[in-house]
């Protein structure tokens, strides 16, 4: 039996959630937009749906904008946000950010900054993986318009101060251009666990992504508070209150709202959190020779492990594994394959070495004791061969 520990790269569909996907498909194959009985019952789906993601997140209906995932919505927080300053403001927007940031943020924010388009700061996190909410509002300057910053970190899972961060920018005086920095959350990874209530976070924008909660792939979605402007992305028609044209993915909203639903209560999921960190310190404890990224504790997501194994090639580790049923990965999935050392590793003061020898474990619902006991006896055995082999 294969042992499934990539759940932060993405998470296997709940039946359930296949169930309600395809008896949407087969029922309501309207568009959305038509104004036959056809296209608003698929309509009515759809605002049934966008009503629960707005439950889980204590917000308007009006306030969710679906769409292709994460990746997207990030980009519409940060380009959107950027460029109505620009349409507005003849100020260079200063940006600021944290070097915990996935792909989606940290790339998109570092091209505008090399186009000359913002000034930004990349917040580094210590050692051990941490930020401090004083660490980003100590860098806020008179022009800063945005302050983005991720939840829990998919590589090294960290869990950061955002509650804070929040309660901090709402205390904020305005600046002497009249500006409040607006506030925008990754919380991709944290959803599954922790409390995404944007109102206690107090952030103006927040991104989800249906494929790390047992939701299918290719779709998201971004909170948008009501009354802040931003700029859409693509061009087109009126769908998503205009900021993502394009026929919806019908089937993918009813997926993912169905997968936010069978999240539960946050009783739930703090029950949920409790018992899989349970699995994550066995492993922490029983790894050998491998040194642990990331903080330690409650500071860490329940569901995150990332070791660096000295001297090994995390490439060759991650073949062995598979080859004994054990998938797991190297960091962050979107840049596998790809030669560049990770950004967030190298916050954390890895060498370019170090960050080429890291393997990341990442739990589920479907993960057991005996799963992570197997899991880390094989990992042991192969690490211990690597090295005699050196
Ligand atoms: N943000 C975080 C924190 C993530 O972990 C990911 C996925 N690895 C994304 C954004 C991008 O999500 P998507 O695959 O939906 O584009």
């Amino acid at each position: 039996m294969r042992i499934y520990l990539d759940y932060a790269a993405t998470t296997p569909l709940d039946q359930r959630v296949a169930d309600a996907m395809r008896d949407f498909e087969l029922k309501y194959f309207g568009n959305p937009s038509s104004q036959h009985r056809e296209g608003q019952q698929a309509r009515a789906e759809i605002d049934f749906a966008r009503a629960k993601v707005a439950k889980f997140l204590f917000c308007k209906p009006q306030e969710i904008i679906f769409t292709s995932g994460a990746t997207e919505a990030n980009n519409l927080a940060i380009q959107g946000v950027i460029n109505s300053h620009i349409k507005n403001y003849k100020i260079k927007p200063h940006v600021i950010t944290t070097k915990l940031e996935h792909q989606s943020v940290y790339n998109t924010i570092q091209e505008l900054q090399s186009r000359g388009v913002i000034e930004a700061t990349f917040v580094s996190p210590s050692s051990n993986g941490l930020i401090q909410a004083d660490d980003i509002i100590g860098a806020i300057k008179d022009n800063t318009v945005l302050v983005s910053c991720i939840f829990v970190s998919n590589e090294v899972g960290s869990i950061l101060p955002v509650r804070e961060i929040g309660q901090a920018l709402l205390r904020l005086q305005p600046t002497t251009y009249n500006l409040k920095p607006i506030f925008h959350v990754d919380a991709v990874q944290a959803a599954k666990f922790y409390n995404c209530n944007v109102e206690k976070l107090n952030c103006d924008l927040l991104t989800l992504s249906a494929h790390k909660l047992y939701g299918p792939k290719g779709i998201g979605a971004l909170f948008v508070k009501k009354g802040l402007k931003i700029a859409n992305l693509t061009l087109g028609g009126s769908q998503e209150y205009g900021l993502r044209p394009g026929t919806q993915n019908t089937s993918g909203i009813i997926g993912m709202a169905k997968a936010i639903e069978l999240l539960g209560s946050l009783d739930d999921r703090s029950e949920a959190a409790q018992n899989i960190t349970k699995l994550r310190d066995q492993l922490i404890s029983s790894v050998k020779n491998g040194i642990l990224n990331g903080p330690t504790g409650e500071a860490r997501t329940c569901d995150n492990t990332s070791f660096t194994f000295f001297g090994l090639d995390q490439d060759t580790l991650i073949t062995a594994l598979d080859l004994e049923g054990i998938a797991a990965s190297t960091g962050s999935a979107c840049v596998s394959g790809s030669s560049k050392p990770s950004h967030v590793l190298e916050a954390l003061g890895r060498t370019t070495g170090q960050t080429a020898a890291t393997v990341r474990l990442s739990l589920g619902k479907l993960t057991t004791m005996a799963e992570i006991l197997r899991a880390v006896k094989t990992l042991n055995n192969i690490v211990n061969r690597l090295e005699h082999e050196k």
